[in-house]
């Protein structure tokens, strides 16, 4: 999978790439090597010894810097619904069908096909195109083709 760092941020500090910039993915999250090391120093610290999360909590936060995290957290779920998009083509490009990745969801391949069948531009947040009538007819025969509850 092509990855180009200046089309995504990090998920912890909300930087966006530089060409430089390395990231730590996780499942759908990154991370900069900034945060890594950061992060690293803070669990290996004695006084953080007892602490099971490390910046989850609100608790020293002012209601400034609640609210200046807000748009940080929405950037990063759109950031992972992205990523969902670009791993479902990957799998489509694996001529995978869409009752498959509906019952790895727990949805209807319905409901799959209408969330994912739109072509995904990777550098933009949402579909790249709205046209998903031809997207429906090619989609449902190769579905046909390689999943043999559809030709019941
Ligand atoms: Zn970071």
């Amino acid at each position: 999978m092509d990855f180009e760092p200046t089309a995504w941020s990090c998920s912890f500090c909300g930087r966006s790439g530089a060409d430089e910039t390395r990231y730590a993915a996780g499942v759908g999250a990154l991370m900069c090597t900034d945060c890594l090391s950061s992060f690293s120093e803070a669990f290996a610290a004695p006084e953080n010894a007892s602490q099971r999360v490390l910046g989850w909590t609100d608790d020293s936060m002012s209601d400034a810097d609640m609210l200046a995290r807000l748009p940080l957290i929405a950037a990063t779920a759109g950031q992972v619904d992205r990523y969902l998009r670009l791993w479902v083509a990957r799998i489509r490009e694996r001529h995978i069908s869409y009752a498959e990745i509906g019952k790895a969801l727990g949805v209807s391949r319905q409901a799959a096909w209408e969330r994912f069948s739109r072509v995904v531009d990777p550098t933009k947040d949402g579909p790249a195109s709205a046209d998903s009538t031809n997207d429906s007819a090619n989609d449902s025969a190769n579905d046909s083709a390689t999943d043999p509850s559809l030709t019941v």
